[in-house]
């Protein structure tokens, strides 16, 4: 293993946080400079026609790579430096063998799903999604003739086989999308479950692909590889990049699925930029310290708010007692409750803009996992596009309020919540 590819010391495997300034990224190749470089370069020199030939072969799947053999750099499209090192930092947080990086989370999860769902295909997912990713399967995948199959997020694996069975009939399953915990009621997918209910309905010799979008809890705190799905999917426009500066994506995996995602990253150009790369590797060095400071100030205003008599009920996986039917779900497959909560406030929509428009650290804004707190109204925001009998169907009610807990001093953020309820 190259020098700058050492994961262990003496035989103990070093965690991710210790190899986030450094794995994968060779000074040497870069006049010493400590920090990778901005390789904002579109394409690549080759040192002679033969390495030229070389790296196309393995790129375009002509031959395998040899044992020793590093990918060639050919086109910022296909590969760049600034993305290699990305890719093989985001890998070590999920145990995934590859990772590409998108421009997008969208991008992502439509060059994911594109990659393995055919006209005629059913593709199996948890409802609510992602509003992006819901429009992609019910209109776009749609109109291409893809059944989208939906099973409501906080469903027994034994109540989902029951609803999608007939649905199914006499169609090849190629896909299933899981979002978890669901966005914003925080109901979870039991993975693993769902994982093995898929492949018993698809076909033994061409399984279906099971996916997560892992963005509320990834890649701290979930880790659906280990739950028996096959891609991870990310928004990295939201923890992984962490300060609201940046839009993009990845799609992690065991290395086989993860070939086919990458062929056709390259030929639709979803791949992210040098620049966007860049600022994640920057983003990766605090991940774990964002996320776990997120994370504690989370519990402080989940406790607050449930003590609240305008707060009518507080979804955070953190105030699920023993007793909660998602309990040992949760425990099974969660390493920590995270960073975002939802509420409901007294007086409804009425209430929660009152509520929303008298805030003053908290930033109205959608999006989430950043630095700084973040509030929205899923009703009327993210949620808007969901008929109204289906989001009462999903909990989403006109009173509840979503929030993204960011780095504040807990103290000041529980402050200016109190003063804006005061206004419900
Ligand atoms: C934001 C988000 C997306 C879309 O990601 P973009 O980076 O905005 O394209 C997908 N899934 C989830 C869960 C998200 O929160």
């Amino acid at each position: 293993m190259s020098e700058y590819k050492i994961d262990r010391i003496g035989g103990k495997v070093l965690r991710p946080e210790s190899l986030m300034m450094s794995y994968g990224y060779d000074p040497q190749l870069s006049e010493g400079a400590i920090k990778c470089p901005i390789f904002q370069t579109s394409t690549f020199v080759f040192e002679s026609a033969e390495a030229g030939k070389a790296y196309f072969e393995v790129a375009l799947g002509l031959r395998e790579k040899g044992p020793t053999e590093e990918l060639g750099l050919i086109y910022s499209r296909l590969n760049n430096p600034d993305l290699e090192v990305l890719e093989d930092r985001l890998s070590l947080w999920d145990g995934a063998e590859a990772c590409a990086v998108f421009e997008s989370g969208m991008a992502a999860i439509a060059t994911a799903l594109l990659t393995f769902v055919r006209p005629g295909d059913v593709l199996l997912h948890s409802e609510p999604l992602y509003g992006g990713t819901d429009y992609l399967i019910n209109h776009f995948l749609r109109e291409l003739g893809v059944l989208p199959v939906g099973f409501l997020a906080g469903t027994s694996v034994r109540d989902v086989e029951e609803s999608i069975g007939e649905r199914i009939a006499g169609r090849r399953l190629s896909a299933v999308l899981i979002e978890t915990p669901a966005n914003p009621t925080n109901q979870l997918v039991d993975i693993e479950g769902v994982g093995r209910l898929a492949r018993s309905l698809g076909d033994a010799d061409d399984p279906p692909v099971v996916m997560v979008d892992n963005t509320f809890l990834g890649p701290l705190w979930q880790h659906p590889l280990r739950h028996g799905a096959d891609l991870v999917l990310y928004s990295a426009t939201k923890f992984i990049g962490g300060h609201s500066d940046v839009i993009a994506g990845a799609c992690l995996g065991r290395a086989e699925p993860m070939a086919a995602v990458r062929t056709l990253r390259t030929f639709m150009g979803t791949t992210a930029g040098p620049w966007s790369g860049w600022l994640l590797l920057r983003s990766l060095e605090t991940l774990k310290m964002r996320m776990t400071a997120q994370m504690k100030n989370a519990r402080y205003v989940a406790d607050f708010l449930s003590d609240h008599p305008r707060v009518l009920c507080v979804n955070y996986l953190g105030l699920l007692d023993e007793e909660h039917p998602m309990h040992s779900l949760y425990r099974a497959q969660c390493l920590s409750p995270g960073s975002l909560l939802s509420f409901d406030v007294e007086g409804g929509e009425a209430g929660a803009f009152r509520f929303l428009n008298a805030l003053h650290l908290a930033k109205l804004a959608v999006s989430l996992g950043s630095t700084e707190t973040l509030v929205e109204h899923p009703a009327s925001m993210t949620h808007a596009d969901v008929a109204p009998e289906q989001r009462e169907r999903m909990g989403i009610a006109p009173s509840m309020v979503r929030l993204s807990v960011g780095v504040e001093h807990f103290e000041d953020i529980v402050a200016d919540l109190e003063q804006a309820l005061e206004a419900v």
